[in-house]
């Protein structure tokens, strides 16, 4: 079932939707069950399974050359997704980037999915590769998230690459696509940020999945900037716990995301990354609560492999 529907069929309930990783190459599928186990009590109509592009490592030979290795860490988006499918009889929605595909390798991804009854995707740039400062397209591949969606667009009218094609099914994708209450990082101002994501709207894109923010008035005001400029799909809201010390600076860095001042100083004042866990738990909590209250279509967490914050956190709130 599409997103757009489970979100209809909540008539204006505020639903319970997580994100998660696919799980480390080489590591038992058995160990994302476990942890996302917990979380099926809180019923998530669907579950967003990100994707990992390829990084590059360097081992080093005999003779103490180093050999540059192209290796994707966290592989299985689509095969996570089929089994989530079958194993929860709960909706997926595989994100499916432009980094690191040609064309014909998403045009394959994508029969794949359709073939396993996958009704979702999350259409993205992708991250740059990690050891890259930025992004660079394949070069029979997409820039832009938009360029990526037309072609999904355009599978959803039967038209695949090959225009000679005899048959042709169309497929049936419900396309999702990112927002940033704060800003894209490459952005060089909201205003320009939100002229792109209109565009993404405008070609197809169904809803809008936000960015982490930490601060619900930058939800608000982003959510009053794109009804002003016509953007009128769902937008759901993208919320992370607080867990450790270290993400004081890693977050803001790697987002483009402000920590509010209430909320840095509470986590400075704690000893240990336990206590600043429980100061991301009610910061969340408090939070969450805000944006129920005000209707939001899904609190939408990124669990990032740990679900028990995210736990204590829906147990308050469904
Ligand atoms: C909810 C969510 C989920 C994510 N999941 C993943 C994931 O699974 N895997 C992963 O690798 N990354 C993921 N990301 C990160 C994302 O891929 C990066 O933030 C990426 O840099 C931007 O992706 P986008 O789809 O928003 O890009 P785009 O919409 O392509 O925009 C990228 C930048 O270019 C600008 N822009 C857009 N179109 C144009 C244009 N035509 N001309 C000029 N400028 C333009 C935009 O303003 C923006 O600054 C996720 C992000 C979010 C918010």
């Amino acid at each position: 079932m599409k997103v757009t529907d489970h979100l209809k069929n909540a008539n204006g309930k505020t639903l319970f939707t997580i994100e998660i990783l696919p799980p480390l190459k080489g590591e038992n599928i058995r160990n994302l069950f476990n942890n996302i186990d917990p979380l099926m009590e809180f019923k998530p109509p669907f579950i967003d399974v990100t994707y990992h592009r390829e990084e590059y490592v360097y081992r080093k030979m005999p003779g103490g050359l180093l050999e540059k290795i192209t290796t994707r860490k966290r592989p299985g988006t689509v095969g996570i997704c089929a089994a989530i499918q079958n194993h929860y009889k709960v909706d997926t929605v595989p994100h499916i980037i432009c980094g690191g595909f040609s064309k014909e390798e998403t045009e394959n991804a994508l029969i794949d999915l359709h073939f396993l009854g996958v009704d979702n995707v999350l259409l993205l740039q992708g991250d740059a590769i990690k050891s890259e400062s930025k992004f660079v397209a394949e070069p029979d591949g997409h820039k832009y998230a938009s360029e990526l969606l037309e072609q999904v667009v355009q599978m959803n009218k039967g038209k695949y690459l090959d225009d000679e094609l005899h048959i042709a099914d169309p497929t049936n994708f419900c396309i999702g696509v990112a927002g940033y209450p704060e800003k894209h990082y490459n952005a060089p101002n909201l205003k320009s940020d939100i002229k792109y994501l209109k565009l993404k709207v405008d070609m197809g894109a169904q809803y809008v999945v936000t960015q982490m923010f930490f601060d619900n008035n930058k939800y608000f005001e982003f959510v009053d900037l794109c009804r002003n400029n016509g953007i009128n799909v769902p937008i759901i809201p993208g919320i992370k716990p607080l867990t450790g010390k270290a993400q004081l600076t890693v977050l803001p860095k790697t987002f483009n995301i402000d920590i509010p001042e209430a909320l840095s100083e509470e986590a400075e004042k704690c000893l240990d990354n336990t206590a600043i866990k429980e100061v991301g738990i009610q910061w969340a909590i408090e939070q969450s609560r805000e944006l129920v209250k005000k209707g939001v279509p899904t609190l939408h967490f990124y669990s990032m492999g740990k679900s028990d914050p995210i736990y204590r956190i829906a147990k308050e709130l469904f």
